[in-house]
């Protein structure tokens, strides 16, 4: 049987990220083995995230901006975001990167086929794909084998679709983006729309959806084009690109390790359940993840308790929007009108502080929030269900 320092299982946005991050530690000589089921190489997502400094992929950073806009039917604002940057990155380029420089490392070993299993073994870590199996010390996972639980946890999928457009007259203004618009109908649910724009002619205009109906893809067109042509332009315009997802909104207690499987991405946790940004979380994860392996040989990271208060912020969030106790035009309304942006962000990427937190709460009504908060507080937390295979479960079906 092969045997590897580590085994990476899933090369998407976690697991291409800890091989970038190992390959720039001291890690690096690590004898690896990557698998994915898909071969990475198209344009399947759009990554955007906020950070103050440079971050460990700015060369392919596509575009950033430092002004932003926020409107709904009440409250319309452009603001500056310094220190921030708000940052996109294109799914491609991104795994070509990776790719690109790793390739050549002759202690990674890539393969292309579907897990089958991974199960501990004494002091190893087993893992089947292609008909073989593989042993090593450490497994990082990132495929989500076992579907989250919608019933007993709070949950909401953000379903969204983009698309890039180019237009014949100059619609955009390259150096600020629409983070949030809110003035399309909401027919009860979290509806709103992003434009990103490239240059004066290209925009990656984006509408997003938290709800439990996933809608037929003319539906999320018809959104689209009205967006178009009420906010942008009503001349002709052609579609150039096209993406699609589903993230999960939840506060599902992922398992973060079982014995020597350690969990990353979405499959691990680093979905933040009130918003769905994951990029910048994972990052953070990963590198705290490195740093701690090669400094102690241990790989589990354990948020202290302090930090855990924003999974309880997460939970209320999560809890107000899915039980309709304030839409979220509103609420997210009270948050730009009466919060500086700057606040908002570092409360978003769990960076706040407890006084800021405290200014935050202030300034949205007190009743839904409250309620939902002691709920979430008494709430008898789920025992963590595995997320490794088991038997009866088929992968290829998991969300
Ligand atoms: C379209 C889209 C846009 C998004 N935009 C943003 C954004 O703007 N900002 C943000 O912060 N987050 C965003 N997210 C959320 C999140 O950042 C991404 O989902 C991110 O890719 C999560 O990384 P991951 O490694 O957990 O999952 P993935 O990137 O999905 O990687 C999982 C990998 O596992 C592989 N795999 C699955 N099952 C098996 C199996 N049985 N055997 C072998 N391989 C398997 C898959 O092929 C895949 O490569 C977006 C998500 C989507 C879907």
């Amino acid at each position: 049987m092969k045997h590897f320092d580590y085994i990476i299982t899933g090369a998407g946005g976690a697991g291409l990220s800890l091989i970038h991050h190992l390959s720039q530690s001291p890690l690096r000589d690590k004898k690896i083995l990557v698998i994915d089921k898909d071969t990475k190489d198209s344009n399947d997502r759009t990554w955007c995230f906020w950070e103050e400094e440079e971050g460990p992929f700015e060369e392919i950073v596509y575009r950033s901006w430092n002004q932003l806009s926020f409107h709904s039917q009440s409250y319309s604002t452009d603001f500056e975001i310094a220190p921030y940057r708000y940052k996109m990155i294109r799914g491609i380029d991104f795994y070509r990167y990776v790719q690109e420089k790793t390739v050549e490392l002759s202690n990674i070993q890539w393969l292309q086929a579907e897990v089958q299993d991974i199960a501990t073994v004494g002091e190893k870590i087993e893992v089947k794909a292609a008909g073989e199996t593989f042993a090593a010390d450490w497994c990082f996972n990132s495929i989500l084998f076992q579907p989250i639980n919608k019933v007993e946890t709070n949950y909401l999928d953000q379903h969204f679709k983009g698309w890039v457009i180019k237009t014949k007259e100059a619609s955009f203004t390259p150096e600020r983006a629409t983070l949030m618009d809110f003035r399309i109908a909401q027919e009860g649910e979290t509806r709103f729309l992003y434009v990103l724009p490239i240059d004066a002619h290209h925009a990656l205009i984006e509408v997003a959806i938290f709800s439990n109906n996933i809608l037929a893809s003319e539906a999320y067109d018809q959104i689209l084009d009205l967006y178009i042509q009420q906010f942008i332009t009503t001349e002709a315009y052609e579609v150039t690109h096209e993406e699609f997802g589903v993230i999960p909104m939840t506060d599902y207690p992922f398992t973060k390790s079982e014995n020597r499987v350690i969990h990353i991405g979405t499959a691990g946790g680093d979905t933040k359940a009130s918003t769905g940004y994951t990029f910048w979380r994972m990052q953070k994860h990963l590198l705290q993840l490195v740093d701690q392996l090669a400094n102690t040989g241990l790989p589990l990271v354990q948020p202290s308790t302090w930090q855990k208060r924003f999974q309880l912020y997460d939970s209320t969030l999560l809890r107000v929007l899915e039980e309709e106790r304030m839409a979220g035009d509103e609420l997210f309304t009270y948050l730009f009108r009466k919060n500086p942006p700057q606040r908002l962000l570092r409360f978003l990427n769990d960076e706040s502080h407890f006084a800021e937190e405290l200014a935050l709460m202030s300034s949205v009504p007190t009743a839904p929030f409250l309620r939902s908060f002691i709920s979430e507080l008494l709430k008898k937390r789920l025992p963590v269900q595995t997320n490794l295979p088991t038997w009866g479960y088929d992968p290829s079906t998991a969300a």
